[in-house]
């Protein structure tokens, strides 16, 4: 099918992300219309776009999710795309349906390929026949039957964690840690995945104790041609949520990596997967284990910017228009190191929100350094979204001066009148394991655990 070609784009999303995808669309010479909700209505990227639409009250199950809006305002705007940007309707097959049928361009994967990464199990399947290796454990739902469970569970050797296939955003999954804890789990995740992601199918695999989370980025064209962009390391996690990121991943050999990469290429064009995804791996004592496919573009999407010197958002906007990927393999190099903190309006010891006005905003500047943000003195942020209010980028030459630097910077931020997560990380950034690079994803956790760190930090925001 021959996508329409466009020249103005809707952003169906909100925040940072937004503000990234309208400056990618006007350096592309595309006109914008951006979708806001009535506590977003003061927003300073509302005003750059060159139309905008409110469309509806503030929770977001009344505007950014309302696939009805949203399809409206595009085709009341002119607007012959779709941009869903992260989160919200950004995987979601059904709205990726809708937008096709309504004669618009959806920038993203086809609602087929957002379908079979979607559910975990159907995407194990899948990287299983493409020879991406997968975590152990069967590429099928358990049924109902508790002994075949549990002699699942001991054949795999436990840990184990069961998951939901439908499963999302840290939620639907249960370590098992020995059988006495098995019943339980099963039927707890059930229960939640039927609730939370209207499907009850859940999978076993093994748990890894102490892996890193690896990923990789591609960009795939839809005709036959995928590119891999490099690695990243997230394993800085806390709850399952990232927190810092990094490009390219340390003490991992780049022919490994480009094993990896090669791979996931294979399974692209396999898929006839088209536009950006992120393939994530758990890696444990130097093997990889793929764990899902996000079929959108990622919050930590700038880090391999910084490195591959290519605009991530453009390319992913170029597939949309039906272009073929002008680069090839051998023209992606990466240049130096780069981190990305995702700074939250959070109590940086509790961790409950913190919404509010900002009252002071000093960013920080300097080589190497980026922020991505659509916050500034005098703005609320809205108690209804997500906390992450800025992402602070840095690029060097190498790891040590890119961390420099990213330590500086951080000491250079400040923000007043809420509070946010930048003390939390101006103490991680010089953490010595950090600093050595490598940690696993429990790192985190356990360091917050030893509180040591909010002793000395109290300077500043
Ligand atoms: P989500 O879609 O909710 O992000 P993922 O499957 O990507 O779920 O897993 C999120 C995180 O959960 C991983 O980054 C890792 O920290 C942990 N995790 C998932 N599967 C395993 C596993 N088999 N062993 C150990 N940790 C796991």
């Amino acid at each position: 099918m021959i996508r329409p070609a466009f020249t103005k784009v809707l952003i169906a999303n909100r925040g940072e992300i937004a503000l990234r995808i309208l400056r990618a669309c006007k350096s592309m010479g595309l006109h914008t219309v951006v979708v806001y909700s009535q506590a977003d209505r003061s927003a300073s990227y509302v005003a750059l776009a060159d139309q905008a639409l409110c469309i509806g009250p503030a929770p977001a199950s009344q505007s950014y999710l309302d696939q009805t809006a949203l399809v409206l305002a595009a085709k009341a705007s002119g607007a012959g795309a779709i941009h869903p940007g992260f989160g919200f309707l950004s995987e979601n097959a059904d709205f990726a349906v809708r937008v096709e049928q309504a004669g618009l361009v959806f920038i993203g994967p086809t609602p087929d390929n957002i379908r079979d990464m979607g559910d975990k199990i159907s995407a194990k399947r899948l990287m299983i026949e493409a020879g991406v290796p997968c975590v152990p454990g069967p590429n099928h739902a358990l049924d109902f039957d508790y002994d075949k469970s549990c002699a699942l569970a001991h054949e795999i050797g436990y840990p184990v964690i069961i998951k939901a296939a439908g499963g999302g955003g840290g939620k639907g999954m249960r370590i098992v840690t020995q059988e006495a804890g098995l019943r339980d789990a099963l039927s707890l995740t059930r229960e939640e995945a039927r609730r939370a992601f209207g499907a009850s199918d859940i999978y076993m695999e093994k748990y890894l104790a102490h892996p890193r989370h690896i990923e990789i980025q591609v960009l795939a064209d839809g005709k036959g041609h995928a590119l891999w962009l490099g690695s990243r390391d997230c394993s800085p996690q806390r709850r399952h949520q990232k927190m810092l990121e990094e490009a390219p991943a340390v003490a991992i050999a780049p022919e490994i990596i480009s094993q990896i990469g090669a791979r996931c290429v294979a399974a692209c064009e396999r898929l006839g997967y088209r536009g950006l995804g992120t393939f994530e791996f758990l890696m444990e004592d130097g093997a990889f284990f793929f764990i899902e496919m996000n079929t959108r573009l990622q919050v930590e999407h700038p880090v391999t910017e910084m490195v591959t010197g290519i605009d991530i958002v453009e390319q992913q906007i170029r597939v949309a228009l039906g272009e073929p990927l002008a680069l090839r393999q051998s023209d992606i190099s990466q240049r130096g190191h780069a981190f990305e903190c995702r700074i939250n309006a959070e109590d940086p010891e509790t961790f409950a929100p913190s919404p509010g006005v900002i009252s002071a905003w000093h960013m920080p500047g300097g080589p190497g350094v980026r922020i991505d943000s659509h916050a500034f003195a005098g703005y609320r942020v809205p108690p209804h979204y997500d906390s992450m209010i800025a992402k602070l980028i840095v690029h060097g030459d190498t790891r040590d001066i890119a961390l420099r630097r990213l330590a500086l910077a951080l000491d250079e931020m400040n923000i007043e009148g809420i509070k946010t997560n930048l003390p939390l990380h101006r103490a991680f950034v010089r953490d010595p394991q950090v600093i050595a690079g490598g940690v696993d994803i429990h790192y985190l956790e356990s360091w917050l655990k030893e509180a040591s760190w909010t002793k000395d930090q109290h300077h500043g925001s």
